[in-house]
């Protein structure tokens, strides 16, 4: 697979280990420094530090409706930093422009993605409806932006989504910076197109009508509704039933190439995945053996065959 060693991915700094929070702790997470970070290029980045709040520093809440809140001192209220975190984000955008995925802290009032508290004005029990200021300009600057918080990082499947559209969107990058042309996005939809199946039948319809269209539009326009509905189509996870029905795909093209016994074997190995005694990467490895001695461009082309880095081990739990 190609290599991506610049990959880059913003980052709540506290997550590297920086001690930058309020209390001038951290929140070290494992996974990203030991096993992601060899292969990316981490941009870290604090808004309360940004911002000029300092370490230490007075600790901040969420507070008012869900469609209407600040960013508010937990001790003096009258300390109000939402503007300043919305404008840090606005002053990042361009530093971002070339990251292909973020790793937002959890629960954080500034850099929470989903469900950080919320406290109403007249009630001290806070709902979950918040999101952090910060996180939720750069989610409205960058939409196509894979985004993540690194506790959702703990659940395998998640965490191989999340990475799986870093990849993509990284060649996504790479294809805009060498000029979009229809030709060249029709060629980029083609190597994912058993990626976007192994995210559903629906997806991967809407993604085959927007493609047809591809010379009929304008290009620019249409290589944005490209993205963005592909973006889209890949946050929500993968199914075992959806990568079993694409495995039996692939399995399709060895129709002719083997013998009774090893398409005896590779049915039962898909099957043993389907049915949850065995990893993805099981039936992936036996398939890609196939391959190996019956080459089949279409398929050898597949990003499916090798989405991400194999030393992640992303496709190895069960
Ligand atoms: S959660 Fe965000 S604002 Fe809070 S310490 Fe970490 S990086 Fe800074």
């Amino acid at each position: 697979m190609q290599r991506h060693s610049k990959i880059k991915i913003g980052i709540s700094s506290c997550l590297l280990g920086e001690e930058v929070r309020y209390d001038g702790g951290h929140k070290r997470d494992r996974f990203i420094t030991d096993r992601l970070a060899p292969y990316v290029t981490f941009v870290p980045i604090c808004p309360e530090v940004g911002i000029g709040m300092g370490i230490p520093r007075e600790p901040i809440k969420l507070v008012g409706t869900a469609n209407n809140y600040r960013a508010l001192g937990v001790k003096d209220e009258t300390l109000d930093v939402t503007e300043d975190l919305a404008k840090f984000a606005d002053s990042m955008a361009t530093r971002l422009a070339k990251v292909s995925g973020y790793i937002f802290k959890s629960r954080s009032p500034s850099c929470g993605m989903e469900r950080v508290k919320l406290y109403p004005k007249s009630s001290a029990m806070p709902s979950r409806d918040g999101i952090g200021v910060y996180a939720k300009r750069i989610m409205e600057l960058l939409p196509d932006l894979p985004v993540e918080e690194e506790g959702r990082l703990n659940d395998p499947v998640l965490r191989e989504n999340f990475v799986e559209r870093v990849f993509v969107y990284r060649r996504w990058q790479d294809l805009v910076a060498k000029g979009v042309t229809p030709a060249r996005v029709i060629e980029f939809y083609t190597r994912h197109k058993l990626i976007v199946l192994a995210h559903g039948q629906r997806g991967h319809q809407a993604m085959g009508k927007l493609v047809a269209n591809i010379g009929k539009e304008s290009t620019q326009e249409i290589a944005q509704r490209f993205v963005s509905n592909l973006m889209a189509v890949l946050k929500k996870p993968a199914t075992r039933r959806a990568h079993t029905n694409v495995l039996q795909h692939i399995q399709g093209y060895l129709k002719k190439e083997l013998d009774k016994s090893d398409k005896q074997e590779l049915t039962q190995t898909i099957e043993q995945y389907r049915l949850g005694h065995l990893p993805l990467i099981v039936p992936i490895t036996l398939l890609r053996h196939h391959f190996r001695r019956n080459p089949v461009e279409y398929i050898n082309n597949q990003i499916y065959m090798n989405p991400h880095p194999p030393e992640l081990m992303l496709r190895n739990s069960l």
